[in-house]
């Protein structure tokens, strides 16, 4: 009977989202009309986050908590502080709806820091105006994700206009500072005490279910050579050689790291995942200097080395470290030159998923099955981002879903559909309904 009752109080709420399907897109203009650069160690999400407490103040809740992650007390000493951030005018906004009791209580997730959008001369649509076309909207955070927390803000409100009460609390998050990798904004919201039986980070996945992330290392890999006038190349030992010959070794670790993941359940599309964990994925080279003839003498390159939910971040990498050594040992010049691995200081990554008996999974997974035809897909997410920080710092079991393609995120022409928009709003207010549950 009480699911019934609450199948039924899913649908209202998903009917009544339908009656939001032109708010939920003001909503995320009127976001993305609030610029709010990350521009390590600052950013100005102030203003767009003040606005949102704003309309949330509005809506009902029984708490619109606005603070600035650096007020939490003891927060600067918690093992998961990521250090060297200026979070002045920076506040985090958590809104609280109580439960009548009973049910579960459930975390909604988004960050307002959307990644600087460069010339604006380059965007067909201006990237801060939200300009509507086509059945898509356009800006600068757009995808990731002021449209995922306008969706998020539009459920909650479609639950509340359906005159659903829920017996779990609900708790909106929108946080600072999660670009860069810092993720201090949502580690201080776990800090305060905001935990829950469920998260959903609204991220864009396009709608899939997306219960687990990869963890990764980022190396700095300094390699030596020996440097002569370019004009007796020859007697040198070019570095920049050697580099093309451990990106080399990169592959083949990669192949192997392939081999081994290929069957992973959330990474196994190889359509979506042409390699399910990242080896030979080096985005910057330096080698020599333009201003002197001459052999490099060292060349210096960064990577990651991904790792799957379920294998051991230490044990991924001290094997790749081993093979790097090993590869090394046997070209003639490195054999005696040893090949540095550095770690820059960023935080640490770890690969993280929810159990696939965790009511959160099972009870979105549910939800979109009935209002969808043929069963959603469900896959890992390709990036890093906060569902990790809830996992390990909040206690809190964490999905991703939310709308807009990540291909499509920190691009220039970023935009999220229109559809896939009010599709969410639908779906995640059925999702809170039947997660919290019904008071009775
Ligand atoms: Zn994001």
């Amino acid at each position: 009977m009480a699911v019934e009752h609450e199948r039924k109080a899913a649908l209202a709420a998903a009917q009544a989202a339908e009656a939001l399907s032109d708010e939920v897109v003001e909503l995320a203009v009127e976001l993305i009309r609030r610029p709010s650069e990350i521009r390590p160690p600052s950013g100005n999400e102030g203003e767009a986050q003040r606005f949102l407490a704003g309309r949330l103040g509005e809506l009902g809740y029984d708490k619109v908590d606005v603070f600035l992650p650096t007020d939490v007390p003891g927060i600067e000493q918690h093992p998961g502080w990521w250090p060297g951030q200026d979070f002045t005018g920076r506040p985090n906004v958590v809104a609280v709806r109580k439960g009548r009791g009973g049910g579960r209580s459930l975390i909604l997730n988004g960050h307002m820091d959307v990644v600087p959008a460069g010339k604006p001369e380059r965007w067909t649509y201006p990237p801060f105006e939200g300009v509507v076309k086509e059945g898509r909207l356009y800006g600068r955070g757009a995808c990731d994700m002021k449209g995922g927390l306008a969706m998020a803000v539009m459920a909650a409100e479609a639950v509340r206009r359906a005159g659903v009460q829920l017996a779990g609390d609900l708790i909106l998050e929108s946080v600072v500072s999660e670009e860069t990798g810092v993720y201090d904004g949502t580690l201080a919201c776990c800090a305060r005490g905001y935990r829950a039986d469920g998260a959903v980070v609204v991220e864009p996945t396009q709608l899939e279910i997306c219960p687990g992330l990869k963890g990764n290392h980022v190396y700095r890999m300094v390699v030596p050579g020996k440097a002569t006038h370019n004009c007796l190349w020859w007697a040198g030992a070019s570095a920049f050689d050697h580099a093309i010959y451990l990106k080399e070794g990169l592959r083949r670790f990669q192949e192997v790291r392939t081999e081994e993941t290929r069957s992973h359940p959330l990474y196994a599309d190889p359509r979506r995942f042409a390699v399910p964990a990242l080896v030979d994925d080096i985005w910057s080279i330096q080698a020599g200097d333009p201003n002197f003839f001459a052999v490099p003498d060292e060349a210096v390159m960064y990577f990651m080395v991904e790792m799957l939910p379920g294998e051991s971040r230490e044990g991924v990498m001290r094997r790749f470290e081993e093979f790097v050594a090993e590869w090394a040992s046997r070209h003639p010049f490195l054999k005696d030159h040893p090949v540095r691995l550095e770690s820059p200081p960023l935080r640490p990554i770890f690969p993280v998923a929810v159990e696939e008996s965790d009511p959160v999974f099972t009870v979105l997974r549910d939800t979109l099955a009935d209002l969808r035809p043929g069963q959603p897909p469900v896959r890992g997410f390709e990036s890093a981002c906060d569902a990790m920080t809830l996992m390990l710092w909040g206690d809190t079991p964490s999905l991703i879903y939310g709308p807009g393609n990540l291909a499509n995120a920190h691009e220039i022409d970023e935009f999220v559909s229109l559809d896939e928009l009010r599709q969410g709003v639908r779906e995640l207010a059925a999702f809170i309904v039947r997660f919290c549950g019904v008071a009775e």
